[in-house]
């Protein structure tokens, strides 16, 4: 028996099925109830999104042939309806702009526009990435756009709307689609196993929702990969399995290992990792995700909607935010992104990710080079002036002076060692010199601090 991707079989066959897109539907739904239809549609968004099945939808309500006339219920049962469903409809022809991009199909599209439709209210086209066009192509859509036959109606889609003409744009009405929210994405895919009658652990469907980033498209192919092998229930193991994605409790772990300042645990855990046969990027990537919700939980509380993570996963998290602040998290977040940057281009990947994890896990050794460009920036910048730089110096280190644990902080050595090569940088460019003059006084700043008081930082 042949398989239909689960993106086919479960597209959306009502207004009120069409996930993530509710107040499209409302306006297209009440525009057919109150007959003031317009000639031509353009639906905009990211793939995925639901236009395509937008488009098949308002094709119907406006030709099923149960109704007098169009009707934002559709039979769904007619000739009409469900040819148009499946896309294989005599009257609404889908074409793919992408494909059928040159003047001449426009042209021929011209010659049979006015031709009545065979048996429906109206010839329906849907253009599919309608950006693609030519020019030409264009003002010859242009020419049939501005006296469009009464009988003629046209929905194009596109992912790029900028791409496409004002002249066009001006004669369509216009609707954008948004991304669909993970919870409205895991929502649809705990539907779909329920008539596929399978069950799926909420995490695994969590992971999913994340993986496909705003499409419903995306999301089902990554569920019809999983589904593909048989298995009565989704677990969260298995979707990391199949995907190749690095397991939870190991990227806990590697994150637990840098946030506790433990070099050696988190080499271990990335070479854990690497071990198990994933790739650096797929570990970075795992390593920022979970650095978002550790800031996620932080900033908005343990409760929040925006962490994805449920039962037990969730629970670890918010254990290991204990000891973390929002700061320390943003910094993780971007050094890590710099380094799947940097990676990229690199051919010692590894030692590159590796660095990268010694510097996030023995933060407080790098926090006088950090200081040190937030000054030159600062000093560099044409309206900067003492109180400016000191301003923006005094922040950045506080920020990452919160983690520096007790015995930590005592030990200053470091700082004064790169202030003493900053000095000798100083004697050749006027413009450290007076960047050193300011960090000094920063370090006096921040010793003061730690002398009088080290807790106080911790919730400043
Ligand atoms: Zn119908």
């Amino acid at each position: 028996m042949s398989y239909t991707v689960l993106a086919r079989r479960y597209r959306s066959n009502t207004f009120a099925e069409l996930v993530g897109q509710k107040a499209i539907a409302t306006t297209l739904a009440n525009a057919l109830d109150s007959g003031r239809i317009a000639h031509a549609f353009l639906f905009t968004g990211v793939r995925g999104v639901g236009k395509t099945s937008a488009a098949r939808i308002l094709a119907k309500s406006l030709n099923c042939l149960e109704a007098n006339e169009p009707t934002s219920k559709p039979c769904l049962k007619c000739s009409s309806c469900t040819a148009v469903h499946v896309g294989e409809d005599i009257d609404v022809i889908e074409i793919d702009g992408a494909s059928n991009n040159k003047v001449e199909d426009v042209h021929e599209l011209r010659g049979n526009a006015i031709y009545r439709p065979n048996r429906s209210r109206f010839k329906i086209y849907i253009i599919d990435e309608v950006h693609m066009l030519s020019n030409s192509a264009f003002n010859a859509l242009l020419k049939i756009l501005e006296e469009p036959p009464g009988h003629v109606k046209f929905i194009f889609a596109t992912t790029e709307p900028q791409k496409i003409p004002a002249t066009i744009l001006s004669r369509c009405q216009r609707y954008d689609f948004r991304t669909i929210s993970q919870a409205d994405i895991a929502a649809h895919l705990q539907r779909i196993l329920k008539g596929e009658k399978l069950a799926a652990e909420p995490e695994a469907l969590a992971q999913i929702a994340r993986l496909a980033a705003g499409s419903m498209r995306d999301a089902l192919s990554i569920l019809d990969q999983l589904l593909s092998v048989n298995q009565k229930k989704l677990t969260s193991k298995q979707v990391e399995q199949t995907l190749g994605m690095p397991h939870f409790r190991q990227v806990l772990e590697l994150v637990g290992g840098v946030a506790a300042g433990d070099v050696r645990a988190a080499l271990d855990g990335l070479d854990k990792l690497i071990e198990l046969g994933h790739s650096l990027e797929q570990i970075v990537n795992a390593a920022i995700g979970h650095c978002r919700s550790l800031m996620l939980l932080l900033s908005c509380g343990e409760k929040t909607e925006l962490v994805a993570a449920g039962g037990d996963n969730r629970q670890a998290l918010i254990e290991q935010t204990a000891g973390l602040d929002v700061a320390t998290i943003v910094f993780f977040i971007s050094v890590l992104e710099e380094l799947s940057r940097a990676m990229r281009f690199s051919s010692s990947a590894r030692a590159l990710c590796e660095a990268g994890l010694v510097r996030l896990a023995g933060r407080e050794r790098f926090i006088s080079t950090e200081a040190i460009i937030a000054l030159l920036e600062s000093a560099q910048s044409p309206q900067s002036s003492t109180s400016r730089a000191n301003r923006g110096a005094s922040q950045k280190p506080k920020a990452v002076q919160s983690q520096t644990s007790k015995t930590e902080r005592a030990n200053l050595v470091p700082k004064k060692r790169a202030s003493k090569e900053a000095v000798e940088a100083s004697k050749r460019n006027p413009l450290v010199s007076k960047t050193v003059e300011l960090f000094n006084g920063v370090i006096m700043e921040v010793s003061k601090n730690h002398s009088e008081d080290s807790s106080g930082l911790n919730h400043g």
